[in-house]
């Protein structure tokens, strides 16, 4: 294992120098940045390192109190559901326009925090954030009700209201995107937030919230509580002020969160939770792209995607070849300091995750899967981990059943397609599925097949701001992105009027 070349400890070892500063670390509340109620605060760790970046204020059940009262208020008496929307969607696009103006800062805030390579935070992530702010302006002013034919002398109309004050709660592994999922529609339609960011990530969400409220947002109508789970979380979840709640995490977490809405005042869930995606590599797929792929569906973003194609099915006759490709391309990919350019790969988020990580490679090879490369930590700092691959891994495997969230790809063999359907569907999570065939026959059998909230045929991770995105089973309730989204932001009202009143005459 040790005599694997890995482009990458002098650069782990002298971590790059960030070019951005921080300025914002406070909570902010009715367009104010404040210190929490308590005066507490904790530290937000750089990846790299293991050491403190800044400590930021510490919001808990006081603080959201705070958020939520800025919140009713600025949805029951503000300007912000009683304007135009074609002004809402002028604030969000002018949103855009300064995020746009502060990527490189913000690609560098979003690294630091969270450790993932620069490169893909400012070529990726940022502009898929500014796309989603600009595609949900444009939503903004063609959200309407219908007129419904009624049986009797009737006008019927319905309205499409907003829900009110929408509480968020997202993790860390895409910090901003996360935030403009959950945000952008919420927002065109008219609500006010108090949005509870990941402990790990508190950063980037308060530098656009600033920039939001320079581009013309009302005080109160979008209002961010850092903080832990257990406290500012759970209070958000279970405050009875709060309307609607949109929760990305894990399934575990999830299910708190549903019971906590349920026992305070019924208010309705949408939940983005984990996965164990399957991405299955048919007989006639070609070898050298399905490796490429496969690597890129499991590896990308440190393998902390709950998308992530984290069971790679692999038909028995090219299962051979695949291999070699698979183990040869985990052992090239570029590991190091995430701000260096060319660098695949970054430190996991924190030491929680990479001891995680390092136990269920432990498991994997007490379970007899092969090791064919990998398998421990890089470096003597941070929270680097070996890319690591299994072959011979069995689906009743612990690897194979959970979710590593790590750079651990697991490789299992299959015959037929009918076994590999039951086989990639025998899970309790249905967030996406990978499928890698020329065959179009195959495709259609396999998208209509598989139990997901997203298939991918030849090709994965294809993130838009149209398609809507979401799981089946225990990966989640509901959808976000695309058109899908704005339902869970609007209530809808039936308005019912007698063509004939004699009410009137
Ligand atoms: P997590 O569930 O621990 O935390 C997610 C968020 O929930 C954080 O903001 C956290 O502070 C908060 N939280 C934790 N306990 C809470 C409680 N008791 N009450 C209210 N809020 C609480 O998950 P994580 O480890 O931060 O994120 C990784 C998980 O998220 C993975 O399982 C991954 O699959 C999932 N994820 C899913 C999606 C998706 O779209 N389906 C996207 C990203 C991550």
């Amino acid at each position: 294992r040790n005599t694997q070349r890995f482009s990458t400890a002098a650069v782990i070892e002298e971590p790059i120098t960030p070019p951005v500063q921080i300025n914002c670390t406070q909570l902010l509340i009715n367009g104010q940045f404040v210190d929490s109620a308590s005066g507490k605060t904790f530290p937000t760790l750089d990846p790299r390192t293991g050491e403190v970046i800044a400590h930021v204020a510490e919001g808990d059940a006081e603080d959201i109190n705070r958020a939520v009262s800025a919140a009713r208020k600025a949805f029951d008496e503000g300007p912000w559901p009683r304007m135009t929307a074609y002004d809402r969607a002028r604030i969000l696009l002018r949103f855009a326009d300064l995020v746009e103006k502060h990527s490189d800062e913000l690609a560098a805030l979003e690294t630091w925090n969270n450790g993932k390579p620069y490169e893909q935070a400012a070529k990726s992530e940022l502009p898929l954030f500014i796309r989603l702010f600009h595609y949900y302006a444009g939503w903004a002013d063609k959200i309407h009700g219908l007129t419904v034919p009624a049986d009797g002398p009737y006008h019927v109309q319905t309205l499409h209201e907003p829900i009110g004050v929408a509480g968020q709660i997202i993790p860390w592994n895409f910090p901003l995107v996360m935030f403009a999922w959950k945000v952008g529609p919420a927002l065109a339609c008219g609500n006010t937030i108090v949005l509870k960011t990941a402990e790990q990530t508190p950063l980037t969400a308060l530098y656009v919230a600033k920039l939001f409220h320079e581009a013309g947002l009302p005080p109160g109508v979008l209002n961010i509580v850092s903080g832990f789970g257990p406290t500012a979380g759970a209070a958000l979840a279970s405050h009875m002020d709060v309307d609607k709640l949109a929760f990305t995490g894990s399934t575990d977490t999830g299910k708190i969160v549903l019971e906590l809405a349920a026992r305070s005042n019924l208010k309705p869930v949408t939940l983005e939770l984990g996965g164990k995606s399957p991405f299955i590599v048919c007989e006639d797929a070609d070898v050298d792209k399905a490796a490429e792929l496969a690597h890129f569906a499991l590896f990308f973003n440190q393998g902390q995607c709950c998308c992530a194609g984290s069971r790679t099915f692999v038909h028995e006759r090219v299962y051979d070849e695949f291999l070699e490709k698979a183990k040869a391309r985990a052992m090239r990919r570029v590991v190091g300091d995430p701000f260096k350019k060319g660098v695949e790969q970054g430190p996991q988020i924190d030491s929680e995750q990479f001891e995680k990580v390092l136990s269920y490679i432990k498991y994997g090879i007490e379970s007899n899967a092969k090791l064919e490369c990998g398998g421990g930590r890089l470096g003597s700092k941070g929270f680097y981990i070996q890319p690591t691959v299994f072959s011979n891994v069995q689906d009743d495997m612990l690897i194979a059943k959970d979710e590593i969230f790590g750079p651990v790809q697991s490789i299992l063999k299959f015959k037929d397609l009918d076994e590999v359907i039951k086989r990639a569907n025998a899970t309790r999570y249905g967030l996406a599925a990978g499928v890698f065939t020329k065959n179009i026959n195959t495709a259609n059998t396999m998208s209509r097949a598989l139990r997901a909230g997203t298939v991918w045929i030849n090709c994965f991770d294809v993130f838009d701001a149209a398609i809507p995105f979401g799981g089946y089973k225990m990966s989640g309730i509901g959808r976000e992105k695309g058109i899908y989204s704005l339902h869970n932001y609007l209530q809808v009202k039936a308005v019912i009027t007698p063509l004939k009143n004699p009410a009137w005459l």
